[in-house]
């Protein structure tokens, strides 16, 4: 293994416990096991495990059963349901879907969405949202339809919902302002500038930053975290993806949690401690539990 793609190397435990409120540890090497006790061991105790597909989503519900301090939240991602739709998702995460595709193979998929959503260790429905960057002109309708069941979904079982919001920044705000947001919505891997984050708190919903936050080239994302309420900035890994620098390009885990958050303090000039601190409090609230 090159030093490239080598995992990076175990940061400064934090003092204060937070969650991950946002991975992917069936798209991570290593077993679940592995990856909890590596987090564990750097102060990263809980985490919030995000399904995207079927498959995924039932996976997430039966981790989040098995391990205490694994929190499940369960959806069709924004470029999953036009697959489903369009008759293109794969076997496994179509599973339990009719074959075919159309607004009845997406209906049949947000049914088991909607079960799932109702088991305790279910705490948030999504990642959903829109997702423009991935999925043409073609899947927005079907996205569209799919975001709207999620939040009415997440209304109904009075669980969080995690919003997935890739340059579809307008889009999504309308949505969710036509639809009526759940008490508890949390824009996962926020990425809206300074003025959108001023919107976001007028609405009360949460930002959760991701490692892309320390990017060079990432200053909105800072001016956006510099000016957002603390009672609504949340922390995640989204690993195996946006790795915090510099350790860009290599694989991401709960683990790295640590140097996101040092970071982040470091933009709002309080200390890591009270950064943790906060965090931990709103995590627990965002997701209840
Ligand atoms: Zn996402
Ligand atoms: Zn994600």
């Amino acid at each position: 293994m090159s030093s490239k793609q080598a995992p990076p190397p175990l940061p400064e435990p934090l003092r204060v416990p937070v969650t991950d409120s946002h991975t992917h540890l069936d798209m991570q090497d290593g077993t679940v096991e592995e990856s909890l006790r590596k987090a564990a061991s750097v102060g990263v105790t809980t985490v919030v495990q995000v399904g995207c597909d079927l498959k995924g989503s039932r996976w997430a519900a039966e981790t989040a059963a098995a391990y205490e301090n694994v929190h499940a939240a369960v959806a069709l991602h924004p470029n999953e349901a036009p697959r489903i739709v369009h008759g293109d998702a794969d076997g496994w995460s179509r599973q339990g879907a009719r074959e075919g595709g159309g607004d009845t193979a997406l209906d049949d998929a947000l049914a088991e969405i909607d079960r799932l959503a109702g088991l305790s260790q279910v705490r948030a429905v999504g990642e959903t949202g829109l997702d423009y960057f991935r999925t043409g002109p073609e899947g927005v309708a079907a996205q569209e339809r799919s975001f709207r069941a999620h939040i009415e979904i997440a209304k109904r079982h009075g669980k969080a919902l995690v919003i997935h919001d890739r340059e579809a920044h307008a889009d999504v705000l309308r949505i969710l302002a036509e639809e009526g947001a759940p008490e508890r919505t949390v824009f996962h891997c926020y990425s809206g500038d300074a003025e959108m984050a001023e919107v976001c708190a007028a609405a009360g919903y949460y930002m959760s930053f991701a490692g892309n936050v320390t990017f060079k080239n990432a200053q909105p994302l800072r001016d956006a975290l510099t000016i957002a309420p603390l009672e609504l900035v949340l922390i995640e890994t989204d690993a195996p993806f946006l790795t915090p620098a510099p350790y860009r390009g290599r694989p991401n885990a709960p683990y790295l949690i640590p140097v996101t958050l040092r970071a982040m303090a470091e933009v709002r000039g309080i200390g890591e401690d009270a950064m943790a601190e906060a965090i931990a409090g709103h995590t627990a609230r965002a997701f209840g539990y």
